[in-house]
């Protein structure tokens, strides 16, 4: 009887592991740190000791799991099973992993970018729950979503459907992100380049804030508390430029859910309340748009990964 589903989470400094019984319930919990610089092999490997270790803690074997899904935060050709390139963890680039996964496991293994692991958990699980269509926005170190159509996630003719964090707004312009453009929503509205913006904004003005190498998402937040005004500004940049990529994805799509993970949404009303007004100064249509906070915790990206398994198993 295969009554077991793993889910991995493959993060730019860790790897968290859950296991699974049928009715989703969580068994087993597990994390390993993963080196910057290891390469495609040298994850896989760590991963096929990780499930083992899982499986053990357990008391069960292979022939007990039903599959395993692994959430990457990378481009993945997703038919193929094959990575392109990884944002966070560099040598993880043109390697065919679920293949080399698949010749060492005999259960399927699913292989999906994180963020839309993450909003096939929101949708089953969390704050999508009961809806027909969701867009679910990461803004978290990077920006990205996840696109449920008709109840089943869209993932477009390659795989990254969603990667709306690289849509360009201001063309050649800004900072320069590392998909290779400037001028992405990405460069204007994440918290890796929000230090390089806060720093352009602060030129020649008085600021609390450290603008050394600790700058970031919590230092703006302080700042922002304390009334600062060169951190205001930075936050009302964010935010704008988040409520004009939410703003052109429901032209898109017409999809008038949005649900919101990730590291940013600790801002709390400060940040959404400013994304809301800009979202709403130019939409016209005045239907009804929501904009939710995501429900699940710190459990996301396993659970996402695991129904990886039962979505597309
Ligand atoms: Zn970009």
């Amino acid at each position: 009887m295969k009554r077991y589903h793993m889910g991995i989470d493959v993060g730019g400094t860790k790897v968290a592991y859950g296991l699974f019984d049928e009715e989703g319930g969580l068994l087993v919990r597990h994390q390993q740190a993963t080196p910057l610089d290891i390469d495609g092999p040298g994850l896989c490997d760590q991963l096929l000791a990780g499930i083992d270790d899982v499986l053990d803690m357990h008391g069960i074997g292979h022939g007990d799991l039903e599959g395993v899904g692994i959430g990457m935060p990378s481009f993945i050709l997703y038919e193929q099973g094959y990575i392109l390139a990884t944002s966070a963890l560099v040598n993880i680039c043109q390697f065919a992993m679920r293949d080399y996964l698949a010749q060492r496991l005999d259960f399927p293994v699913f292989l999906d970018n994180d963020s839309n692991a993450a909003a096939l958990a929101e949708y089953r699980f969390g704050a999508g729950r009961g809806s027909r269509h969701m867009i679910y926005m990461s803004a978290s170190t990077g920006l990205g979503s996840g696109l449920i159509l008709n109840g089943q996630l869209f993932r477009g003719t390659y795989g990254w459907a969603g990667e709306s964090g690289h849509m360009l707004i201001t063309p050649d312009a800004g900072v320069a992100c590392g998909c290779g453009n400037r001028g992405c929503f990405m460069s204007w509205a994440s918290g890796r380049y929000l230090p390089e913006q806060i720093r352009r904004i602060a030129q020649g003005r008085e600021t609390v804030m450290d603008l050394g190498p600790t700058l970031d998402g919590t230092a703006l937040h302080e700042a922002c508390r304390r009334g600062d005004a060169v951190a205001m500004e930075a936050l009302d940049q964010l935010a704008h430029y988040m409520a004009i990529c939410l703003f052109n994805i429901y032209q898109l799509l017409n999809v008038n859910l949005f649900v919101f993970g990730g590291g940013l949404t600790h801002f709390g009303g400060m940040l959404f309340d400013r994304v809301r007004r800009e979202f709403d100064r130019y939409d016209h249509m005045h239907m009804p748009v929501n904009f939710r906070i995501a429900e699940l915790e710190r459990d996301f990206g396993i659970i996402g990964a695991a129904e990886l398994v039962r979505h597309d198993g």
